[in-house]
C-alpha cells in the first residue's frame, strides 16, 4: 500500500514536522540561488493542495522566484490565481523552475525580472503586469534584502541605502503604482518580519526597514478600506531560506538556526504560503491592517 501524501491540512505535530531538516552552514553571494540551497527548502511542491480559494485572481508577487516568494506563487496558482513573477535577471533559473512548476495548476503565468531598487522598474513592473494579467487585483510586496554588519561603522552609506530602496522604497513605489488598478476586493500583502519587534544587533537596517513595512502597512490599510482595497502583512519567523545564506546570518549562527523558537525549530517557506492565502482571499474580508506573525511561537505585539 502506498503512503497517502501529506498536505498542509494533515494533522501533524508541528514541533516534529520537518525534523529531517537541520540547517547547514554555507555561504553564497547576494541574491542567491536556491537550487545551490542545502538542504532544500519546502516550498510546497509536493504538498500543497488548492481548493479554488483564489479562483480567477490577478496576482503579482516580488521575490517570487524562491523561498517564502515561491511558496506562495504556488499556491496562489494551485488557487487559481494567475500570477506575474518578479525577481533579479541573476535568478532566471530558480524563476522558470518555479514558473513551470506554477503552471501545471493550469494558470497563466509571467515573468518580469528587475531591480526592484529602481522606481522606473517597479512602475513599469505593475503596468506590465496588469496588461498581461488582464487586471490586477492582487500584490505581494515580499522581495527583500538582509545582510548583516557587525558594527554601524562598519554599515556603509550604499548597504543602507539599499536595504530601505528594496524593501521599503519598492513597496511604496508599487503600491502607489497598483492602487489605481485595483477594484473593490483588491488586496496588498507587505512581507515584514519578527525583526520589526525583535531587531538583532547585527540587523540594524534590516530590522528598521521591517518596522517601517508595519507602520505603512497599517497607514495606508486605513486609507485604502474605504475602497474595499484590504492591506495586510505577513511576518515570519526564522524560515530555511537562500536569504539566510547570502549574509542573512553570520555563517555559524546557521548551525541553530530556528532553534530559539518554541518550536525548537526554523520554519520552511511551505509554511508561510497558506497566511498569504487567507489574506489574499475574501475569507479575510473583516481583517485590515493586520501583521500575522508566523514565527514558531516567537511572541510578537
Ligand atoms: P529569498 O532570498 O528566497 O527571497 C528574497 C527575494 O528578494 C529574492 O529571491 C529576490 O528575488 C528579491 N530581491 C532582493 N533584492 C532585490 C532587488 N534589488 N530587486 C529585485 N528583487 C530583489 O528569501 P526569503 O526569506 O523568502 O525572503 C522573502 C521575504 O521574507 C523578504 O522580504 C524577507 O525580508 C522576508 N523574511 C524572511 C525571513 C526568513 O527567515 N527567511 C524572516 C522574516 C522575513
Ligand atoms: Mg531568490
Amino acid at each position: 500500500m502506498s503512503e497517502p501524501t501529506r498536505d498542509q491540512y494533515t494533522f501533524t505535530d508541528p514541533s516534529k514536522l520537518y525534523a529531517d531538516s537541520d540547517p547547514k552552514r554555507q555561504h553564497q553571494p547576494e541574491p542567491g540561488l536556491e537550487a545551490k540551497l542545502d538542504p532544500k527548502p519546502d516550498l510546497g511542491e509536493e504538498t500543497y493542495r488548492g481548493t479554488g480559494r483564489l479562483q480567477g485572481r490577478k496576482a503579482l508577487v516580488t521575490g517570487a522566484d524562491s523561498g517564502i516568494g515561491a511558496a506562495t506563487v504556488i499556491a496562489f496558482a494551485r488557487e487559481g490565481a494567475d500570477v506575474v513573477m518578479a525577481y533579479l535577471p541573476e535568478e532566471e533559473s530558480d524563476a522558470q523552475r518555479i514558473a513551470s512548476i506554477a503552471q501545471d495548476a493550469g494558470v497563466q503565468v509571467f515573468t518580469i525580472p528587475g531591480d526592484l531598487r529602481e522606481a522606473e522598474y517597479c512602475r513599469d513592473l505593475v503596468a506590465r503586469a496588469a496588461e498581461s494579467l488582464g487586471g490586477l487585483d492582487l500584490v505581494v510586496n515580499n522581495g527583500g534584502k538582509q545582510v548583516y554588519v557587525e558594527e554601524i561603522t562598519e554599515l556603509d552609506d550604499e548597504q543602507f541605502d539599499d536595504t530601505f530602496k528594496t524593501n521599503v522604497y519598492a513597496m511604496f513605489w508599487i503600491t502607489k503604482a497598483a492602487v489605481p488598478h485595483l477594484r473593490p476586493g483588491s488586496t496588498i500583502i507587505n512581507t515584514t518580519s519578527i525583526q520589526a519587534y525583535e531587531p538583532s544587533p547585527i540587523l540594524v537596517d534590516y530590522a528598521s526597514t521591517k518596522a517601517t513595512i508595519n507602520a505603512f502597512t497599517k497607514a495606508i490599510a486605513q486609507q485604502l478600506a474605504p475602497k474595499g482595497i484590504r492591506v495586510n502583512a505577513v511576518a515570519p519567523g526564522p524560515v530555511w531560506t537562500v536569504l539566510q545564506v547570502t549574509d542573512g546570518q553570520p555563517p555559524e549562527k546557521l548551525d541553530e538556526f530556528g532553534e530559539d523558537t518554541p518550536l525548537g525549530r526554523m520554519g520552511q517557506p511551505a509554511e508561510l504560503a497558506p497566511a498569504f492565502v487567507f489574506l489574499a482571499s475574501a475569507e479575510s474580508s473583516y481583517v485590515i491592517g493586520e501583521t500575522l506573525g508566523v514565527t514558531g511561537g516567537k511572541v510578537t505585539p
